[in-house]
């Protein structure tokens, strides 16, 4: 995006990617759909030191102008949930889409570069397999760390540190967490089962599926609490949330009802089985006093797991952390004290919730990144 933008500026713009084509992370994005943006994109929708450093960038590019982009290349979208935009066809039309409007704009990529070593005298002069460069600017568009094994490397962060910028820590995110060997014991046999719950972390809480993994715990809630999460800290999970149980239990047990299927009524079968083992709770729900079965209610209402760690870089959708926002200028994403250097994207120590921001961010900070470089 950035280097479109600056090609129609008539800039001499060279795209230097290490894979065999550009792209991968979008080719794999949206389950191979490319959630490509979200039209509810907002400031909020974002985890960074400074909260308020996406605004410039989101307001000068926004998911309305992304949008036109895509309708003007005649690329079929549509909603899934709320404000979230995939490709009808597939993420290759996303790529194609950029390459177009790259090559339109007299971009030259450079495929199979591997970038060495970048010097700075009178410009930045960048060693790369492909041979030696000279540029005015540099832009550092080098994405996360996160699924290396499609050619995420930390050259990014290693290029910022050597001009002097701060590196905020990098961490997994949007990635499903695992569960110490005692919780899954009973949980790993429930592998596949997902569940509509209320997971909560620190002060933020996102009500949607949980899913049961041989390793832990995934799913769409867990994956946008993992970015939030302080190893170490509980996450709570209210595995019905919006109904309240204490009074359903109260109000069903009289029939003769066995406690397994009275949470059976509104948890799936195996899971309300397995939780009835696991608090060797057994027999008709009549046999429970009123005070007993609200101890259970608030039980499934506020499950408090601590855990054991994440799955790390290899499933994380994203990284959190990067560039520190204070090295940069929010209004053209250079590097406060290095005139000619930028950073755009992923790189940067902002990190979407899942739902499409993540390219909404990379394309508004590069587009606004080209008008400058
Ligand atoms: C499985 C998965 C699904 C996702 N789905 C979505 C989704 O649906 N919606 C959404 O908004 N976000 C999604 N994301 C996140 C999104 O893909 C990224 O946030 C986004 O691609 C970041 O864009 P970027 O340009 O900053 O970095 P990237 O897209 O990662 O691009 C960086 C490029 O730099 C190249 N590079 C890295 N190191 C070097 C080097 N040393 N030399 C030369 N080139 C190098 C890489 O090969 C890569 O092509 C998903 C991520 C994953 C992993």
């Amino acid at each position: 995006m950035c280097a479109i933008e600056a090609g129609k500026r008539g800039r001499s713009v060279v795209v230097l990617e290490r894979n065999g084509r550009i792209g991968e992370k979008i080719r794999i994005s949206g389950g191979g759909r490319c959630n490509f943006t979200n039209t509810g994109t907002a400031p909020e929708n974002f985890l960074s030191g400074n909260p308020h450093f996406t605004r410039s960038a989101l307001a000068r590019y926004t998911p309305g102008d992304f949008i036109a982009l895509v309708k003007r290349h005649g690329v079929g979208y549509h909603e899934k949930k709320a404000g979230q935009l995939f490709c009808d066809r597939g993420s290759r039309d996303i790529i194609s889409l950029l390459e177009t409007e790259a090559r339109e704009a007299g971009v030259v990529i450079l495929t199979g570069c591997e970038v060495g070593d970048v010097r700075r005298g009178t410009s930045f002069e960048v060693s790369t397999s492909a041979g030696d460069f000279a540029c005015q600017s540099l832009v550092i568009a080098t994405g996360g760390l996160s699924i290396p094994n499609i050619g995420a490397t930390d050259l990014g962060y290693r290029l910022a540190r050597r001009f002097g910028l701060q590196i905020v820590e990098t961490l997994p995110a949007l990635v499903p967490f695992l569960l110490a060997p005692d919780e899954l014991k009973w949980t790993a046999p429930l592998s596949g089962i997902s569940i509509d719950a209320a997971v909560s972390t620190g002060k933020k809480s996102f009500r949607e599926n949980i899913l049961f993994t041989h390793r832990g715990l995934s799913g769409p809630a867990i994956l946008q609490a993992s970015s939030y999460w302080t190893p170490g800290t509980p996450v709570n999970l209210d595995l019905s949330p919006g109904t309240p149980l204490a009074e359903m239990f109260t109000r069903e047990k009289h029939d003769h009802i066995e406690i397994p299927a009275l949470l059976a009524g509104v948890l799936p079968k195996r899971f309300a089985r397995a939780w009835c083992d696991r608090f060797t709770l057994a027999g008709p729900g009549r046999n429970y006093s009123d005070r007993k079965l609200a101890e259970i209610a608030a039980g499934l209402h506020r499950w408090a797991v601590v855990p054991a760690g994440t799955e790390g870089f290899g499933k994380a959708e994203v990284t959190r952390g990067g560039v520190d926002t204070n090295d940069l200028s929010s209004k053209t994403m250079e590097a406060r004290k290095v005139p000619g250097l930028y950073a755009v994207g992923e790189v940067v120590d902002v990190t979407g919730e899942l739902g499409g921001y993540n390219f909404q961010w990379a394309w508004a900070s590069g587009f606004i990144a080209g008008q400058y470089a």
